[in-house]
């Protein structure tokens, strides 16, 4: 039978904060993820080779943890959505301070605010001639959106993701954000949460990156993800480091499933490997007739 008992609160215990990076493009997404991947920025452990897997974890001085979301854009977000998946908590919304709002600045903030998921602003480049921050914080005050630097309430931080400048201050903005949102769940209980994405690698096989929502993800748990399944071989981290268990917004690159589930299929750990491959080989089952119906309409 499957697990739908609700956690006593006293066995909820504080998780990190997921965070999605969204903005139009080209106003610094991907930099913006690439540096917070590479250095460490809080815990400043700087440096060494990181993987894209699709999400990341870093630690601050003081054990602080945030997860990343390493798929910038707002199609990954709706993508996952539209699959019922709520994983982000916080959005951070990327906006170049040499540029202004843009359409899908305005869609980004339309995407969070509809998934009711706060916002924080990331006013980009201001390492370049002619960047006005000031203006962007207008802009954003002329669609009611009012930072902390108008008097109002929207935490926004200028920041360059190119050298760095401000990107730590950015985090701890977005950490105290998240301290209001009392983000909690229960790590004592069989894993269930997100897939982020998955590949097929020559010579390792199907590589699915999850992110641990409720409960901990050990190696040798029975997973079904989506139509997939498969008991987990090895877990590791964006670095490549093995990892024997993963917590709540945790995210980790698994081995072992015999498929590629799809960006946002949920998963969940079976005690009965059994029940679980029954449960996969009917969605495939169920998957094969409704293609069946499409290809006749
Ligand atoms: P995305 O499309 O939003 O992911 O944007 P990218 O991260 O790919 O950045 C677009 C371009 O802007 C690239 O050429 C980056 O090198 C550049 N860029 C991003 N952030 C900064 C910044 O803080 N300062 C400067 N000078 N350039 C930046």
């Amino acid at each position: 039978a499957k697990e739908i008992v609700q956690d006593n609160p006293e066995d909820l215990e504080p998780r990190a904060p997921i965070i999605t990076v969204m903005g139009h493009v080209d106003h610094g997404k991907t930099s913006l993820l690439d540096y917070i991947r590479k250095e460490n920025v809080i815990a400043g452990e700087s440096g060494g080779i990181t993987q894209h897997i699709g999400a990341y974890g870093v630690t601050l001085d003081n054990g602080q943890k945030i997860a990343f979301l390493d798929t910038p854009g707002h199609e990954a977000f709706t993508a996952m959505r539209a699959r019922g998946a709520q994983v982000t908590d916080l959005a951070i919304i990327v906006v170049a301070a040499d540029d202004s709002i843009m359409p899908q600045t305005k869609e980004a903030i339309a995407h969070a605010q509809a998934a009711g998921v706060p916002i924080i602003f990331a006013i980009n480049k201001i390492d370049k001639v002619g960047a006005n921050p000031e203006k962007v914080k207008e802009g954003l005050a002329q669609m009611n959106l009012l930072v902390e630097d108008w008097g109002g309430k929207i935490q926004s931080h200028d920041i360059s993701a190119k050298n760095g400048t401000g990107v730590k201050e950015l985090l701890e903005k977005v950490l105290l954000e998240a301290e209001l949102l009392d983000l909690k769940a229960n790590p004592n209980k069989r894993a269930s949460g997100t897939v982020v994405e998955a590949f097929l690698d020559k010579g390792r096989g199907y590589v699915s990156t999850i992110l641990v929502q409720g409960g901990t993800l050990k190696v040798g748990d029975y997973v079904l993800a989506g139509k997939n399944s498969g008991k987990v071989k090895a877990m590791h981290d964006e670095r490549g480091h093995e990892v024997k268990a993963a917590g709540p917004s945790i995210p980790v690159s698994i081995l072992g499933l015999d498929g590629a589930p799809q960006a946002g299929d949920k998963f969940n750990v079976y005690e009965d490997e059994r029940e679980a491959k029954q449960i996969a080989t009917k969605r495939m089952q169920l998957q094969r007739e409704q293609d069946v119906r499409t290809t006749k309409t």
